[in-house]
């Protein structure tokens, strides 16, 4: 038996519980997945790496006037602190802060529904905004939904540190509040933002048998975040791997095939930044990353986003179109776990079953078991394995290392934003 659905699904269920970055839980999930490879002979162990884990003490927001009303919140790391009498003033929705929207936040706490980058949150900051305030949810979230937010860092430049206090509250709570014409606000926050935690990626590798130093990394990301399961994202993406790695234990491959689950990628693709940070000197040995966010739903479609020449992507559509199996490709980056393999140099690949409109939704209480299907899902892994079978058996090896120019682009944005987080890192240390 080389890959077998019914095993892959009970790992997923053993794994399906909230996996935090840098908790314990993540901790339990990282062993289980061990454990699970040393059953079968593979040696694996845990790679450990430290994260930013800012601690929120106290939240609160609430309307002064003209009808008291407290808003339910989570704090935003490492985005400020205020006294304990907190900060006050008009509300200014600012929707998604063009330069536009922010003309007239002097002495307010704005409420915006947009992301908005670290550039124009510094206006907003300069311009004399006294807090803000995001959104999260969805406006057909059932109540029991409602006061089940997620946190997020401050999206800061790293050479910048500056005191915004900011908060997140339910979608909900945001249409309320606009509809009720408040005079004023009052936002508390208080915070450890330098707070820090460990998390841990687990490696595992099958020797080749005939280009020992010619590695092929398969990747998938097991943590998750507060009040998901990540079955889907990305239970389904560690068991996806695991099964290719049944496929080689069962398939001996002439090159080198290593199996990593990334931790912290739900909070800025810590775990793979740091696998390929550790191996920075031997990174040529890396042919190819092959990552995985996402498998097994059942209401679904296949994409493969390459992050290399190419020639890959055709490569794969022309696959599908050889073995049946409907998959669109392009060029780009795509946020996981291959842009960092990518922005270190290293050809990358995501495979990922997407949901349709009105599908499986990620990132909250929805995202459970009972939209996967053990039978899409083994599909995927099946094509997937023909497909690195090719690669990590081929006789030459084919893709080039060269990066094509139509990612240059999105690469320099994101190689930026890592060395940013990096300097702010020895910064910190120092
Ligand atoms: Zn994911």
């Amino acid at each position: 038996m080389s890959i077998c659905k019914k095993r892959a699904f009970e790992v997923l269920e053993r794994i399906s519980f909230e996996r935090i970055a840098g908790t314990d839980k993540e901790l339990e999930a990282a062993n289980i997945i061990k454990a699970e490879c040393e059953k079968y002979g593979v040696e694996a162990h845990l790679e450990s790496f430290e994260i930013d884990m800012p601690e929120v003490i106290s939240a609160s927001l609430e309307v002064l006037s003209p009808t008291p009303w407290k808003i339910n919140c989570v704090g935003i790391g490492k985005s400020g602190n205020t006294d304990e009498c907190g900060v006050e003033g008009p509300l200014c929705y600012i929707e998604n802060a063009m330069d536009a929207n922010i003309l007239d936040v002097a002495g307010k706490i704005v409420l915006a529904t947009g992301r908005i980058s670290p550039e124009q949150m510094k206006k907003i900051y300069d311009k004399g905004a006294k807090g803000y305030i995001l959104v999260a949810g969805s406006l057909y979230d059932p109540e029991e939904m409602i006061p089940e937010i997620r946190t997020g860092n401050a999206r800061k430049k790293a050479d910048e540190d500056y005191n915004l206090p900011g908060v997140i509250i339910h979608i909900t709570d945001a249409e309320k509040l606009l509809r009720s014409y408040p005079e004023t606000l009052r936002l508390c926050l208080k915070q450890d933002g330098d707070k820090k935690g460990t998390s841990h990626n687990v490696v595992a590798r099958i020797e080749g048998t005939e280009k020992k130093d010619e590695i092929i990394a398969f990747s998938a990301h097991f943590d998750s975040v507060i009040y998901s399961s990540g079955a889907w994202d990305n239970g389904t993406g560690s068991i996806t791997i695991m099964e290719l790695m049944h496929y080689f234990l069962a398939n001996p491959p002439k090159r080198t095939v290593e199996f990593i689950w990334c931790g912290s990628e739900e909070i800025g693709l810590i775990g793979s930044k740091d696998f390929v940070e550790k191996r920075k000197e031997e990174l040529n040995k890396y042919l190819f990353n092959i990552n995985v966010d996402m498998t097994g739903v059942l209401l679904g479609f296949e994409i493969a986003v390459c992050s290399c020449e190419e020639a890959v992507a055709k490569y794969i559509d022309y696959l599908g179109k050889i073995e049946g199996f409907p998959i669109s490709t392009r060029v780009d980056m795509y946020s996981s776990d291959s842009s960092s393999f990518a922005i270190a140099g290293v050809p990358a690949v995501t495979f990922a079953r997407i949901q349709p409109r009105g599908g499986a939704e990620i990132h909250s209480r929805r995202d459970a078991m009972k939209y996967l299907d053990p039978d899409a899902f083994i599909k995927t892994v099946e094509f997937m394995a023909k497909f690195s079978d090719n690669f990590v058996n081929a006789k030459v090896f084919p893709v080039s290392r060269e990066m094509p120019k139509q990612l240059a682009e999105r690469m320099e944005q994101m190689k930026k934003m890592f060395e940013q987080s990096k300097k702010k890192e020895e910064k910190e240390t120092k």
